[in-house]
């Protein structure tokens, strides 16, 4: 993997990496607010900047059989929540492509 550029976001809220303060996504581009994470609360995104993927593999979740990557913030690797690359259900198809954020794992800042 090359040099990694950061970017940034503007706007009324970015949700940025609790630990290391990089821009994830803005609260405008959450699609919803109604998913569980392994620590609780999750959001669904179309689209996050600044991570990474791990490996896919299957996972049993509550709404069925999906396969996932984990995302990891570009700066300091935390796994900050997965990306939906199949659902095996017909109704949980929207979510493939999409990301999902942990709330825990995120914080809040006003630009
Ligand atoms: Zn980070």
């Amino acid at each position: 993997m090359g040099i990694v550029y950061k970017k940034y976001l503007t706007g009324e809220k970015v949700l940025t990496c609790n630990n290391c303060k990089t821009h994830f996504a803005t609260c405008d581009s959450i699609i919803s607010k109604n998913f569980h994470g392994q620590n609780g609360r999750a959001f669904l995104f179309s689209n996050v900047i600044n991570v990474y993927t791990g490996d896919a593999e299957d996972r049993l979740m509550r709404t069925g059989q999906h396969t996932v990557q984990d995302i990891h913030c570009a700066e300091c690797s935390t796994v900050v929540g997965w990306k939906y690359l199949v659902a095996y259900e017909q109704s949980e198809r929207y979510k493939e492509g999409r990301f999902i954020l942990e709330r825990t794992l995120l914080h809040y800042t006003s630009t």
